[in-house]
């Protein structure tokens, strides 16, 4: 059994991931923290305020569902109690990431999996969206989320054109080609533009979750890669995934693909 304790455990990933811990035969809850300290139980145990909890309790995995502001510190202290992190937390730029790679060194242990999706349909939407880049005109990358979401367009839609403008480039295939609409009699019409150049939409409604389309398109023929995630259970799997594999994956580790072997 695999001792995992969790961070933000009164949040909504969070108390989800506490949830699917405990009914893990091959994982065992051992502690939930949050400076809420909701008085909630989650996953059968009540949150105790101080990330000293993880230690206290001998967990050997920490998974980190918090804010950007908080989760590189989590994960620093996690490097020097020798306890592996799995982190969902999104936000954490370039130098959250260096301070994380000085923290989790390959040489020694503990280890850290960072995942701005853990979403196993996200992950390989991404990866059959770089598949296809080298071999269409244009691509244009439709998001569809609740109409509570603060930002636009998500992180996923940004990330997915970062990766197929990447692939594009170094396959030596000829840039996607230029827009030709000359008059936009509704302006957004055409949706942002990508560092890539890649045109992104973003689509807000009730009832949705989050949602993304990458639609390909070439002379007679058009390719439509479509994820969805109707409610939080879509990201357990990743989670557990990476909990059961971070203890023997060295350093951090950033993104699914690689223990997913994509
Ligand atoms: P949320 O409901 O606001 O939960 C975050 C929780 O973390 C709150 O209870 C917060 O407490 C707590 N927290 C803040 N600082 C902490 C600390 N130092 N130690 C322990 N707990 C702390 O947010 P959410 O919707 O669960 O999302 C959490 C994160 O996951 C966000 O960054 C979100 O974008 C990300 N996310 C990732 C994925 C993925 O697949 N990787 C999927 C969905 C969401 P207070 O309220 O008291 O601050």
């Amino acid at each position: 059994m695999i001792r995992v304790g969790v961070l933000g455990a009164c949040g909504r990933l969070g108390a989800t991931v506490c949830t699917a811990v405990a009914a893990t035969s091959d994982l065992e809850l051992v502690a939930a923290v949050d400076p809420r300290a909701c008085g909630v139980p989650v996953g059968g145990l009540v949150p105790a305020g101080s990330i000293d909890a993880l230690e206290a309790a001998g967990a050997e995995v920490a998974v980190d569902f918090t804010e950007p502001a908080a989760a590189v510190g989590n994960l620093e202290w996690c490097a020097s109690h020798d306890i592996h992190a799995v982190c969902g937390t999104t936000g954490i730029d370039a130098a959250g990431l260096d301070r994380l790679r000085a923290a989790f060194d390959p040489s020694g242990r503990p280890n850290a999996i960072v995942a701005a999706n853990f979403s196993l349909s996200a992950v390989l939407m991404m990866r059959f969206a770089e598949l296809a880049a080298p071999f269409f005109d244009g691509v244009e990358v439709i998001e569809l989320h609740h109409d509570q979401k603060k930002d636009a367009p998500s992180g996923t839609a940004l990330e997915t054109a970062r990766r197929i403008g990447a692939v594009r480039a170094l396959s030596g295939a000829s840039p996607f080609g230029e827009d030709a609409t000359t008059t936009v009699s509704c302006e957004g019409a055409r949706g942002g533009v990508t560092a890539d150049g890649i045109h992104v939409h973003s689509v807000r409604l009730a009832g949705l979750v989050a949602h993304q389309e990458v639609l390909f398109g070439g002379p007679g023929q058009s390719l439509l890669i479509r994820q969805d995630s109707y409610d939080r259970n879509s990201f357990m799997p990743g989670v557990l995934l990476a909990c059961r594999r971070v203890a023997s994956t060295p350093g951090l580790t950033v993104g699914l693909d690689a223990l997913l072997g994509i």
